[in-house]
């Protein structure tokens, strides 16, 4: 079966063609800068990339674009070839706990859910919309970054708040990146046979890390929003937030304004004022550049945070795995989060953590927690929900 996973943001959109259940991509791109004007895509296939200039109207367009590039490339002849089509969609609120297949219902709800996440939801609905109106009879799935999250207990996503901000407006900590949380989960599972305590540490331009035991999610560092938890890119993570009218009396800037500089300006980017990318942050560190030095250790200090507090709630971790863009590249961070943990038992490899492209374990034989280093599969994830929802 052919399976399109979607992601759809403002102004964008990432989708990859694949096929299932032999987990195989067979084309991949994304489309960027919709409805400005100088909007692009590019198409991966056969090792390929091809980056084409085309005017963008909106999401719809790049709908239309995308089908039309599927016969191009030759890998379907008409649009049934698509057997269903998988949805990233960021918040899901308390209203679900999995996957779903899309209808009318399901739409509302979403909608409904915007005000928790009023740049993401109506992004998502966009994109779901556009391909609904081209491909009208095509099976749908939605497939949410909160999902896997409520499992945690009330104790664990409630804030310290009045009660009553919870129960009538929904104040709690949701969590994120659950899609990618979960592929961890279920392939450590695959790849060990059993389930077992796994500290998971998704590191990449946005980054959270979760606590797993007996497959489910027992805590997660991101909360109401996605700008909580660990140092990122350009989001801050945990602050005071007793700061925020000082700052706006100081600056005379807006709140929305100083919102935009905690998601976009802060993090590593703003500790360095460089570049929100680590790469460039770790040859400023090994440049010795100060602020970049600072920045290094603030970010492995704060992951170190989460992993001891969360070694605590899972009476004890097996595994720490190490994911996304950092996370799977980084052998300096990784290098950098466990010397901190050295004190406990839990120790790297040096050769196996700086091998180039290393998958698997990077701990050594004695280490109290196995470190390992796995890549998430986001798109195959979403492909696979939409698989087993529209065989059930
Ligand atoms: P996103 O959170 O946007 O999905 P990714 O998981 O793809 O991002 O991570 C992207 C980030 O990974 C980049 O911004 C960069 O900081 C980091 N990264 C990628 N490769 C390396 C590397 N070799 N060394 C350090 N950081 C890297």
């Amino acid at each position: 079966m052919k399976i399109l996973s979607v992601n759809a943001g403002s102004s964008s959109l990432k989708f990859t063609l694949l096929e299932l259940p032999e987990e195989k991509v067979i084309i991949s791109g994304n489309f960027e800068k919709i409805g400005l004007p100088d909007s692009f895509y590019s198409v991966k296939y056969n090792g390929k990339k091809d980056r084409k200039e085309t005017l963008l109207k909106d999401h719809t367009d790049a709908v239309k674009i995308l089908l039309e590039e599927l016969k191009n490339y030759k890998v379907i002849k008409s649009y049934d070839e698509i057997d269903g089509i998988g949805h990233r969609l960021v918040h899901g609120g308390d209203k679900y706990t999995e996957s779903v297949i899309i209808n009318e219902d399901v739409l509302k709800t979403v909608e409904s859910l915007v005000p928790l996440a009023p740049i993401h939801n109506p992004a998502n609905l966009i994109g779901v919309r556009s391909f609904m109106e081209v491909l009208p009879n095509t099976p749908m799935v939605a497939v949410f970054d909160t999902a896997f999250h409520q499992t945690m207990k009330e104790e664990e996503f409630l804030y310290a708040l009045p009660y009553e901000w919870y129960q009538k407006y929904g104040v709690r900590r949701y969590g994120f990146h659950g899609t990618s949380h979960r592929f961890i989960a279920n392939k450590m599972k695959e790849i060990l046979g059993e389930d077992k305590k796994i500290i998971s540490c998704h590191i990449g331009n946005g980054a959270s890390l979760c606590a797993i035991k007996n497959g489910k999610s027992i805590a997660t560092s991101m909360g109401f929003t996605p700008n909580a938890g660990v140092i990122m890119g350009s989001r801050c993570g945990d602050i005071d937030v007793g700061l925020l009218p000082y700052v706006i009396s100081q600056t005379g800037k807006k709140f929305d304004e100083v919102m935009n500089d905690l998601n976009k300006k802060s993090g590593v980017l703003g500790i360095t004022g460089i570049s929100s990318d680590m790469r460039d942050v770790e040859e400023g560190f090994n440049n010795k550049d100060p602020r970049c030095v600072t920045a290094m250790n603030m970010y492995a200090n704060k992951i170190v945070d989460y992993i001891v507090s969360y070694n605590a709630k899972l009476e004890g971790a097996d595994y720490i795995v190490f994911t996304a863009g950092v996370g799977e590249n980084s052998d300096v961070m990784r290098d950098m989060i466990i010397s901190r943990l050295n004190f406990m038992g839990v120790k790297l490899d040096s050769e196996k953590n700086s091998t180039r492209g290393i998958k698997g374990i990077i701990s050594t034989e004695d280490s109290t927690i196995k470190v390992c280093v796995l890549p998430t599969d986001e798109e195959l994830m979403i492909a696979k929900d939409t698989y087993d929802l529209i065989n059930k």
